[in-house]
């Protein structure tokens, strides 16, 4: 009997009680999966940022703890955790990554502001856009959500670059890494995208050096994390108008206070942190199919480089 605490939120356990013991049931491993079981029997982990466990000492027979998040800022640094994490890598959030940056894309490619807003009834005859080919997309961070994002966007015909820390070859993307990378990349960015983690290393990686290097009249999305930007920078470049827009998904505080600067802005969109979600159907196999290996003595997959911190 393999035994899995869930750790997430209440509204999680109302969807993750049934869909997780099937796919274990489905991976052929006979589990106790509860909400509360003795610390010490507690094999892995189902794991959310918002649930209870903060503490993870008394849980000194962990195999794995198995984030539901992609995102690991808020764990990776817990000097209680000594267990293997691993991070949520999902079909179902790669899908709905790139199909919301896919979409913000298209609002800013084809300019649909200026037809959907246009309180003066202009006839814009002029306002056809360029074809996608046209327009450059740079991509910073290219992995599971960037690579996913920069496939759909190159699909659709943009031209597509990314930026990583290690080197990669990727069909149609031009790749980048390193200091000089960024700047190449973010000299020919006419749209943004922000999909690196949270790390020491990318905390206010978007600051007033780095958004000169952008060409005039950019425009930013960020569904990464919102300590990348540091926020006045950002505001002096969208009310000087070298950034001519941006759309913002995550912030540095959420929900992101009512007086906060963003909310206000004339060239800011907000959304609430729904760029993307885990979807549960697809991600109770993933924490499935982690657990199937850690019984069998795999390599877990996932696995979060605690050092480089992501
Ligand atoms: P990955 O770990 O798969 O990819 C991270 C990418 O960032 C990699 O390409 C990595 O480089 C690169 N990177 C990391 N540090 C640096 C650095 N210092 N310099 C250059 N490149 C760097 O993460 P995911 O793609 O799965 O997720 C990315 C982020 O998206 C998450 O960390 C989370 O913050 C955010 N997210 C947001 C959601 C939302 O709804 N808004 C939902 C889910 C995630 P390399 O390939 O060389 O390792």
């Amino acid at each position: 009997m393999t035994r899995v605490l869930f750790a997430g939120t209440d509204q999680n356990w109302q969807t993750y009680r049934r869909l997780i013991p099937e796919a274990l049931k489905a991976r052929g491993i006979t589990a106790e999966f509860s909400r509360d079981m003795p610390p010490e029997d507690v094999e892995y982990m189902v794991y959310s940022p918002m649930g209870p466990v903060r503490d993870f000492s008394p849980y000194t027979n962990l195999k794995a703890v198995l984030s539901l998040w992609a995102g690991v800022e808020k764990i990776v640094g817990n000097p209680s955790l000594t267990a293997p994490l691993c991070r949520m890598v999902d079909e179902g959030l790669r899908q709905g990554m790139a199909e919301w940056v896919s979409g913000h894309c298209l609002r800013y490619h084809l300019g649909m502001d200026a037809h959907i807003l246009n309180p003066d009834h202009l006839w814009q005859e002029d306002s056809a856009p360029p074809l996608a080919q046209k327009r450059r997309i740079g991509i910073l961070g290219l992995g599971e959500l960037g690579q996913a994002c920069a496939e759909m966007l190159g699909g659709i015909g943009f031209e597509v670059a990314g930026w990583s820390r290690s080197a990669k070859e990727l069909a149609g993307i031009r790749c980048f890494q390193g200091e000089d990378g960024l700047e190449s990349l973010l000299a020919r960015s006419d749209i943004l995208v922000l999909l690196l983690p949270q790390t020491s290393e990318t905390t206010h990686i978007i600051n007033a050096k780095t958004l000169a290097m952008l060409p005039a009249r950019a425009r930013i999305l960020n569904p990464g994390r919102g300590p990348l930007i540091k926020d006045e920078d950002l505001l002096l470049a969208l009310d000087s108008g070298h950034i001519a827009h941006a759309t913002l998904d995550v912030f540095a505080r959420e929900p992101l206070p009512a007086d906060h600067p963003y909310w206000a802005h004339p060239r800011v969109t907000v959304t609430p942190h729904i760029a993307s979600q885990t979807r549960p159907e697809t991600a109770a196999k993933v924490i499935a199919q982690n657990v199937a290996r850690g019984e069998s003595g795999e390599a877990f997959l996932y696995l979060v480089d605690r050092r480089a911190g992501y």
